[in-house]
């Protein structure tokens, strides 16, 4: 979904934060310090959003706000002392607030604005990934967001991008004066993104200019500064490929980050009440509770897969024969996106049939093609109106299997099989991320809708999958059962990867063992993963985080409430508190 995109501009924002205005602002709120806390709150929340924006233009694309589309902002030493001064700034003004006579709601927003302050900070004085994370330069995300956008008049938006072009060159100076000593990984993945960056400042971009209302002199201004653009991108990418020589031969920075950072990123990232640790054992104690789980489901499908074939006695192959067998049976490459959008109604079906939560039938999810200009990679995903465009319809792209060779769409199509395409699509739409979007855009917060906590938000999507098949989704069919815990597995594993590769050290052949032998998963899939792991930190604990998280307070709940307890109740409140951490919803749902 688009929060992974959006997380990602964070990244980017806030280690690039241009100049803000926020020294008028103060006197706004200090002059309402008769009204009530809760009103003192909303003033506040309103300022700091309209202060952030005006720090990191970009991020304000990304989340639909486009009145700062022409300034790119100089990732240099200035832009980082004013970031800090804004954490500053704000920290002041919120201390003046009574929290204890807020809502829970708004209490809530404060907590999430804190959070983002203590990470902004951390991010420039602390973790300091603008020194070894050359992928974190790149203009391309920004200038297509806003040639792409339909949000304003074509015009408009490429005066946006001739003003923003200008600071191109400043940009990619400020990078090479921050980097210093990067990781080799993070280092080839700024060759890689950049060299597509180019793309954007394509040939068709510039004839786009041409043929619009634009002036003569903005027409002529607009070739000559996206010629220029891709000038300074071939530069800046000759420069890290001779950067990328020289860690090669001379060894490089760890792409491992190490025990301390890690417990910080996590506690600032996920924001639960367990630690990294203590997740990690929650994880490893769960995989073996799911490997049980499989086994005896394999037991019990095996004659009918195999009647005449012996059981074989290790488990792992077991297991494995069985999933191998079962993943033949999947859709037509030609029917891939026509079965998806069949499912979406028999799974609100059977929602409103078993009363597990109530549906909104104002908002229905539409089931498109993915765009062109979104196509990176094969998959579905949901693009969410923000909440500057609520009214927006929701998609769930799909990409249809075209450009794929018969054997790449052969294996595909075996990963995301029969049963497999059952459980993404509850991940994706129903219950889950449409579902819990539908919930959040409900919610007047516009805090609780611009920085959500992610570890919920996939946490949620990966509980519906698992509440909906408890429900007797699929008539609690072995195989679907068999095949839910492969990917279950999947994302349990992504936790123990994840620590273990920054806590424990281990290497990649420890790494790839622990997907393929620990999981089930194909090398393809485990290489894959393995990069993605090396190039970001506890994000992939994220969804396992809040699904433990999450079925955990429910678990609490059930006991608090005996006889009274609803799933339906459970739900409709637990989403009403917007895109929260779970420990506040837990406080909320629990100290009531
Ligand atoms: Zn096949
Ligand atoms: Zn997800």
């Amino acid at each position: 979904m688009n929060k992974k995109v959006i997380s990602a501009a964070v990244a980017i924002a806030l280690g690039s934060i241009t100049l803000t205005a926020c020294q008028h602002t103060p006197k706004a709120v200090e002059a309402v310090q008769q009204v009530s806390a809760e009103q003192q709150a909303q003033l506040f929340s309103t300022q700091f959003i309209e202060a952030l924006w005006q720090l990191s233009p970009t991020w304000a694309l990304y989340s639909g706000y486009h009145k700062y589309d022409d300034q790119l902002v100089i990732p240099n030493d200035l832009s980082r002392q004013k970031t800090l001064a804004f954490v500053a700034a704000q920290r002041k003004l919120l201390s003046k607030i009574d929290q204890s006579k807020l809502s829970d709601s708004s209490r809530i927003d404060l907590t999430l604005i804190e959070n983002l302050l203590d990470s902004s900070e951390w991010e420039v004085s602390t973790f300091k990934s603008w020194q070894w994370q050359p992928s974190q330069y790149n203009v391309a995300g920004g200038f297509a967001q806003v040639i792409n956008g339909d949000y304003a008049p074509l015009e408009q938006r490429l005066s946006s991008v001739l003003t923003r072009l200008t600071s191109v060159d400043d940009y990619y100076k400020a990078a090479r004066e921050n980097i210093s000593n990067p990781t080799l990984e993070h280092t080839k993945l700024a060759v890689m993104q950049n060299q597509g960056a180019l793309g954007v400042f394509s040939d068709d971009l510039i004839e786009q200019a041409q043929q619009s209302q634009l002036s003569h002199e903005q027409k002529a201004q607009f070739k000559e500064r996206v010629l220029a653009a891709r000038t300074t991108i071939t530069k800046h990418i000759d420069w890290l490929e001779k950067l990328q020589a020289d860690l090669e031969e001379n060894g490089a920075r760890d792409f491992r980050i190490g025990s301390e950072l890690y417990q910080q990123k996590f506690a600032l990232d996920i924001q639960s009440n367990l630690t990294a640790k203590q997740l990690y054992n929650k994880a490893v104690d769960d995989k073996q509770r799911v490997l049980a789980e499989m086994e005896t489901l394999a037991h019990k499908l095996w004659p009918t897969y195999f009647p005449n074939q012996a059981k074989p006695q290790n488990r792992q192959q077991l297991i494995s024969q069985l999933i191998e067998k079962l993943s033949v049976k999947h859709v037509k490459r030609e029917d891939f996106v026509s079965d998806i959008r069949q499912q979406i109604p028999e799974l609100e079906a059977f929602v409103n049939d078993k009363n597990l939560i109530t549906l909104d039938k104002e908002k229905p999810l539409v089931v498109r093609e993915t765009p062109s200009y979104m196509r990176g990679f094969a998959g579905a995903s949901i693009s969410a109106p923000g909440p500057y465009d609520k009214k927006a319809n929701t998609y769930y792209n799909v990409t249809p299997l075209d450009n794929m060779t018969e054997e790449q769409a052969e294996s595909y199509l075996r990963e995301y099989n029969h049963w497999v395409l059952q459980v993404l699509n509850i991940h994706e739409a129903v219950p889950g991320h449409y579902t819990q979007l539908v919930y959040a855009n409900m919610s007047p917060s516009l805090v609780k809708s611009l920085f959500g906590n992610g570890a919920m938000i996939e946490g949620w999507a990966v509980y519906s999958e698992r509440m909906m098949l408890e429900e007797g989704y699929g008539d609690f069919e072995p195989e679907l059962w068999l095949m839910y815990y492969k990917w279950n597995l999947r994302v349990i594993t992504n936790t123990i990867l994840d620590y273990e590769i920054h806590n424990k050290n281990i290497s990649k052949e420890q790494g790839l063992s622990l997907m393929m032998d620990g999981a089930f998963q194909q090398q393809a899939e485990a290489e894959g993963k393995w990069n993605r792991a090396t190039l970001s930190q506890v994000q992939l604990t994220s969804y396992y985080s809040g699904y433990r998280d999450i079925y955990d307070l429910r678990t609490d709940y059930k006991a608090k409430q005996g006889k009274d307890y609803s799933v339906k109740a459970f739900h409709d409140e637990f989403l009403s508190y917007g895109s929260s951490p779970v420990k506040y919803i837990r406080e909320l749902m629990l100290n009531k």
